[in-house]
């Protein structure tokens, strides 16, 4: 499939991509890896007059450990991050996540940034130009109606981010730089809630770096997929222990994360975290897997994740 035409600029600081953002008036897009925008202009689900490219951005590039943080510079591979040794050490929910994530050829081109930024995907949605004219545009594409759930009035896409999840179960903050200035949040924050509009940023906003608090913990990540060698989440958890009890991130099911703080660790506290998360997880026909199952698995991978952790405590 061929690209359409666009504007390349490769930017050499923040500052620079945020300038070269501002000459497109908006109708640009940052480029890491590529390894979604690409498919996502391909198919042209998206396109910018022009892609600014931010691997040249040194700052964006680098690991550090200091004053009680893991800070992870934006342009981090997930392969490199999956081998950082701090991350090995300190939060085992990290690297199974990132061991989860595709395949090792994708991990060696996909940024931790872009992967947080990444689109959320729909079976009626990551489709030809053709295949989406004939049936009709949905809300993600600018139409009236979801073609998953007719009556919906927000596009319930899935996000799928599989490394986002234990990122939010370990704390996570992230830092944010645009033409309105810096600022820094938690990650679970920068989602809006609604799949045609994934996230709560503003225009021209880069991920500049990821913060973890460094205090070592325990963890689990358990993830369906249909194909263990590279697929995408349907349904996954994600469990941080630290010394102030579990927290817990489920994701795949509908188009943002959701984060629970378990009250206990008895048998009870946990089967309630489960079948909380089960209510609110908010599964469509819109994947290979149906909805029921993915709802009833999130239930399964909760109480599976959070008896592992308490398991290996013993
Ligand atoms: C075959 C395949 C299988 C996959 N399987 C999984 C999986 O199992 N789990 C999973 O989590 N992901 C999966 N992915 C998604 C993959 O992890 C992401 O495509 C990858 O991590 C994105 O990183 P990138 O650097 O290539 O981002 P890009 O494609 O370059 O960018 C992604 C998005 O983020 C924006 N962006 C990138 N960096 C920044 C920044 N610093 N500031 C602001 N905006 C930015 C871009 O504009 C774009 O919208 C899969 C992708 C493919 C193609």
């Amino acid at each position: 499939m061929i690209l359409p035409g666009f504007e390349y600029r490769k930017a050499a600081s923040v500052a620079e991509a945020i300038a070269f953002y501002n000459d497109f008036q908006g109708k640009a897009r940052y480029l890491a890896g590529g390894t979604d925008l690409m498919p996502l202009l391909k198919y042209r689900l998206s396109t910018p007059a022009a892609v600014v490219d931010l691997k040249g951005i040194q700052e964006l590039g680098a690991i550090s450990a200091d004053h009680g943080w893991l800070t992870i510079g934006a342009n981090v591979t997930l392969f490199d991050l999956k081998n950082d040794p701090v991350v090995k050490e300190y939060f085992p929910v990290l690297c199974q996540s990132l061991e989860a994530t595709s395949c090792e050829t994708l991990q060696m081109r996909g940024t931790i940034g872009g992967n947080l930024l990444q689109d959320t995907r729909c079976i009626e949605y990551n489709k030809t130009m053709e295949w989406r004219t004939a049936r009709g545009f949905c809300l993600k594409m600018g139409g009236e109606t979801c073609n998953v759930v007719p009556h919906s009035r927000i596009c319930l896409s899935n996000y799928c981010s599989d490394n986002a999840l234990s990122l939010i179960a370990l704390s996570a903050e992230v830092s944010l730089a645009g033409p309105e200035g810096d600022k820094t949040t938690g990650l679970e924050k920068i989602f809006s809630g609604c799949g045609s509009r994934v996230f709560a940023l503003g225009p021209g906003e880069i991920l500049t770096r990821i913060r973890i608090p460094m205090e070592k913990s325990r963890g689990v990540y358990e993830k369906l997929r249909v194909r263990n060698s590279i697929d995408y989440p349907l349904a996954a958890v994600a469990v941080a222990m630290r010394q102030n009890g579990a927290r817990v991130c489920v994701g795949g099911v509908g188009p943002a994360p959701r984060v629970y703080d378990l009250t206990g660790t008895d048998a009870g506290s946990v089967r309630d975290g489960a079948q909380k998360a089960y209510t609110d997880a908010r599964a469509v026909p819109n994947s290979t897997l149906s909805p029921t199952y993915r709802r009833k698995m999130v239930r399964a991978l909760f109480r599976r994740a959070v008896n592992k952790i308490l398991s290996e405590g013993k």
